[in-house]
């Protein structure tokens, strides 16, 4: 990925294609333009004698395969298609959910190349059975709908299934391109943890690990979010399950009033999940991230029992898979944890050694030592 080299390409637009030369004339590859965006050159391929056309196919049947052996089946219906440069599609996300795909896009050199190529996407997702389109809006104001439809006819909600668990995804307003799919195989991993444990789901936006851990035999679950919107969507697929969620807790507040209060009145549970939105958003803003991420691990094994556990995620790329690890030394809490396991991006998320970015998400279980 080449950056900050916009001055050096006045007379490229945003989404053109060109060849990229070494210092030495060397001819380094095909690369996607977005002169007047933060990246602005993202690499193509690694031959400059191809077509662009038969390129794209390619990719997209390479990455539809991939998940068609590796994630898709009759119990899991939501997953990622195309994973952006990881997929050889740089800036070019697809998400599926049933017969709905979700495409969401990084700037004006991705949404051009796309706009040119839409008639592959569309006949790649046709044959994979998919039948609606539509696309995410970047600049949509707060509130309002953030999906564009561009084919068929893309309903307000879908119902999918990640593993058996039936999950309502509301399109047009929710975060991400409607759920956070990178998190499936975590929610599978809470599912096998949460039997006979009271459940504390931090930061729960639509309930996902709290539907998890319910159906994994959890006795009572308590589901925190800033934001109301997802307790509703919560609560809808919990009773698609078969799960009364008014025999759940759904609590609408900051995770971090919320830890203090519960430690306060001496609150505890067996199992904590954290699940935070990104506190690293830049290398410069990195070193204040961690001290968050530190903050609110201390403030969340506060409240965990003694032989409890605790799953903590983060979702930050520019914070790496051992930083991560040094904000779960809680010891100076007089409380210390051992790790279990540290799982990274999910099949349908994959990455390249030249797109370290890819490898953002980390989530840990531990237990107390
Ligand atoms: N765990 C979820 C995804 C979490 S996304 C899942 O698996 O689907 C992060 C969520 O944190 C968002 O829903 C956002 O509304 C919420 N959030 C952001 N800041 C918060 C805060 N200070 N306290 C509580 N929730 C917060």
């Amino acid at each position: 990925m080449f950056r900050e080299g916009a001055a050096q390409l006045p007379e490229v637009e945003p989404g053109d294609v060109v060849a990229v030369l070494g210092s030495d004339a060397r001819e380094l590859g095909l690369a996607l333009c977005d002169p007047r965006g933060v990246i602005c050159l993202r690499m193509l391929s690694s031959s400059v004698a191809v077509d662009e056309g038969a390129l794209v196919r390619e990719r997209l049947s390479g990455a539809f395969a991939a998940r068609a052996r590796l994630v898709a089946s009759p119990s899991t219906t939501a997953y990622r298609l195309v994973h952006g440069e990881g997929d050889g599609l740089p800036g070019v996300v697809v998400d599926r959910y049933a017969h709905v795909a979700v495409v969401r896009l990084d700037g004006d050199g991705p949404s051009r190349f796309f706009a040119r190529h839409r008639g592959e996407f569309m006949a790649a997702l046709h044959a994979a059975g998919v039948t609606a389109l539509g696309a995410r809006r970047v600049d949509a104001a707060p509130g309002a709908p953030k999906l564009d439809e561009l084919e068929g006819e893309v309903p307000p909600e879908v119902l999918v299934l990640e593993h058996d668990m039936k999950m309502w995804v509301d399109l047009h307003h929710g975060q991400k391109t409607g759920a956070f799919l990178d998190q499936r195989e975590s929610r599978l991993r809470v599912r096998g943890l949460a039997r006979g444990r009271r459940v504390l789901n931090l930061f729960s936006y639509a309930g996902g690990f709290s539907l998890a851990a319910s159906l994994g035999g959890a006795t009572h679950t308590t589901s925190v979010d800033l934001a109301s919107a997802g307790h509703k969507a919560g609560a809808r697929s919990f009773r698609e399950n078969g799960l009364e969620p008014r025999e759940h807790a759904w609590v609408t507040a900051d995770a971090f009033t919320f830890l203090e209060g519960a430690r306060a009145r001496g609150e505890r549970w067996e199992l904590v999940i954290c699940d935070p939105p990104s506190f690293a958003h830049s290398e410069k803003t990195k070193a204040r991230g961690l001290a968050a991420y530190r903050k609110l691990h201390a403030a969340a094994v506060a409240v965990l029992s003694r032989g409890g556990v605790f799953c903590a995620s983060s979702c930050s790329s520019h914070v790496t898979h051992d930083d991560f690890l040094s904000t779960l030394d809680v010891s100076s809490t007089g409380r210390a944890l051992r790790l279990h396991g540290l799982a990274g991006p999910p099949e349908d998320h994959p990455i390249t050694p030249a797109w370290p970015e890819g490898r953002y998400l980390k989530f840990a279980w531990l237990t107390e030592l």
